[in-house]
């Protein structure tokens, strides 16, 4: 497989989907989402120059925190429980998915300053975290009352919907609600969609599929 090309592919294409948009390129996070993927796989994009991980389990995560080397940025995508939100905030520069009281007071707990975003689930898939939109104002306002929880933004999981295009209402959405409460971070967009979710404002979109190859699930 080669990395290079792959990486250097995935980059050309969020360069024209923000000049479509008109916006800064280097504006736009990409997050490798290096779930079930060996250490060998994240040092290759590593040694390309990449810097920022997204990992969705915290056990899976940490023997590649501790593999790796310390100014890679590390992002928290996956189902947060709250009984590992207080190691996740130890560990993580940024949590994807804040959705519960209950995440909130664990990662306070951990005392150390966290960027987070919260998970908006627009669609209400009930198999999916996530709060929907009518919980943001006062989910947000919730928020502000711990105060090591920087709140940036939010990101949503769109549903699977099998083509890009049908997307774009929800990133919409998610624009629009991020306008509304004043919070400029947007994750949204996976290998299949990015380009849509850009053109819609992305500020951080999560690849893993279009840089590592196809995940073997299990
Ligand atoms: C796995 C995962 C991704 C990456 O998905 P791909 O389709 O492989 O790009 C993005 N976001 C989250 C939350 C994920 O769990």
């Amino acid at each position: 497989m080669n990395h290079a090309r792959r990486y250097r592919e995935v980059c050309e294409r969020i360069e024209q989907a923000a000049e479509r948009r008109g916006v800064d390129p280097q504006g736009i996070t990409l997050v490798a989402v290096s779930k079930q993927r060996p250490i060998d796989a994240l040092r290759a994009l590593y040694d390309l120059g990449h810097r920022v991980f997204g990992e969705s389990r915290l056990q899976e995560a940490l023997p590649k925190i501790e593999a790796l080397p310390t100014d890679i940025e590390w992002h928290f995508v996956g189902a947060l429980q709250s009984n590992k939100a207080h190691k996740a905030a130890q560990r993580f520069s940024v949590i994807h998915s804040l959705s519960t009281p209950a995440q909130m007071r664990k990662i306070e707990r951990a005392a150390v300053s966290v960027d987070v975003l919260i998970q908006v689930n627009l669609a209400e898939e009930p198999q999916k975290m996530g709060i929907p939109a009518k919980l943001l104002d006062e989910t947000v306002k919730l928020v502000l009352n711990y105060p090591h929880i920087r709140l940036r933004g939010l990101m949503t999981i769109g549903p699977n919907l099998g083509d890009a295009e049908s997307m774009r209402p929800y990133y919409r959405a998610l624009r629009e609600a991020g306008e509304r409460v004043g919070l400029p971070w947007l994750s949204m967009g996976m290998s299949g969609d990015f380009d849509v979710a850009i053109q819609e404002g992305a500020t951080h979109v999560r690849i893993g599929t279009l840089l590592f190859g196809a995940r073997s699930e299990n």
